[in-house]
């Protein structure tokens, strides 16, 4: 399967008063469609600003980018963003949380609506959808965020650290269970994670990252046997413990 996204060289600096940080050097690429990566790399390394580039927030300085709706067309690649926390609007209930995007991109059509009511059907959120969102568990704002950014029918899917505010024991069930509903979907996902468990559980490729300026020290492609359906099944597959090894080494070698 060809690549719908080819990054080439990419390099980014930040310029500030107190002088210029470069950020990310060389960084080349590529992600087939339905392909999970993930980006793991030492703090402060890059990691977010590659994926500001991915979403065209920054326009890179160096370096091309081509992302391609899996229509093959070039035009309009829509991309989804989820964010470290789930940022969803206190005072909105979670069916107007959930279908903010549409309102703000004037989008609000009966098809969408009607993609929005199944995915709160499926994601098991609909008897919640009057309520506000303090009044959902960890794992249903994740879905409730999820879902606003499935609304808009992304072909890619950016998600930076996106577990992160979760307490451990919720994340390991919460982050296996979002990228089982993601799986489902057949969308493209690219995701920034601190946890290397995490990254090899999710993952079908790994890309590793140096210390800042970012430069990809290594891509592992990952093949776990996974020995049953659960959500954990990942993390008990007998691959996983050389993967860990492997990307521990990469990581920590200069
Ligand atoms: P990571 O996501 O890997 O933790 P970032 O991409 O957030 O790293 O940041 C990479 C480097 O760029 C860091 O040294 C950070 O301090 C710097 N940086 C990030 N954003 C800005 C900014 N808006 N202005 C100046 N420097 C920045």
């Amino acid at each position: 399967m060809k690549n719908i996204i080819e990054l080439q060289n990419i390099s980014y600096s930040y310029h500030t008063l107190s002088g210029e940080t470069i950020a990310l050097k060389d960084i080349s690429f590529g992600v087939k469609e339905g392909e999970f990566v993930a980006i793991v790399g030492p703090s402060g390394c890059g990691k977010s600003t590659l994926l500001s580039i991915l979403a065209r927030q920054l326009t890179p300085e160096g370096g091309s980018i081509r992302i391609e709706n899996p229509d093959g067309s070039l035009k309009y690649p829509r991309i989804g963003y989820m964010l470290q926390r789930d940022h969803l609007l206190e005072w909105r209930s979670v069916y107007r949380n959930v279908t903010l995007g549409l309102e703000i991109n004037h989008m609000m059509t009966p098809e969408r609506l009607a993609h929005v009511d199944q995915l709160l059907e499926e994601y098991d959120l609909n008897k919640f959808r009057d309520k506000r969102p303090c009044e959902l568990s960890g794992g249903m704002k994740q879905r409730a965020a999820l879902i606003r950014t499935l609304a808009l029918d992304p072909s890619v899917l950016l998600l930076d650290e996106p577990f992160s505010a979760l307490d451990y024991q919720t994340r390991l069930t919460v982050s296996a269970d979002i990228c089982r509903l993601i799986r489902k979907t057949g969308k493209t996902m690219i995701i920034i994670t601190h946890d290397l468990a995490e990254a090899i559980s999710l993952a079908d490729k790994i890309i590793i990252l140096s210390k800042r300026p970012a430069r990809v020290k290594a891509e592992m492609p990952i093949h776990l046997t996974l020995p049953d359906d659960s959500l954990l099944a990942a993390r008990n597959a007998p691959e996983f413990p050389y993967y860990f090894n492997q990307l521990w080494e990469v990581l920590t070698s200069e």
